[in-house]
């Protein structure tokens, strides 16, 4: 079962709770008997802070400057 860490905003004391996924959401009463608390992020991983944005083009260079005048043999 995972463990989740709330903090009071009332009392501002930090405890942590073993509850189920299904109750992950559910309000945490602190243990001085405040409801005012939110879910820290601990233990429990959380995915999906994608950041999103253009992928970085990298700018193909060359170019072929053709011509000159070795190429045909006009220099000796
Ligand atoms: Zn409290």
């Amino acid at each position: 079962m995972p463990r989740y860490d709330f903090r009071c905003r009332s009392c501002g004391a930090t405890f942590e709770l073993r509850r189920t996924m299904a109750q992950a959401n559910d309000p945490a009463v602190c243990p001085q008997g405040h409801e005012d608390t939110v879910k820290l992020l601990s233990t429990v991983a959380v995915t999906g802070a994608a950041s999103g944005g253009a992928p970085r083009q990298a700018p193909s260079g060359g170019g072929g400057g053709g011509g000159g005048c070795c190429g045909g043999g006009c220099c000796g």
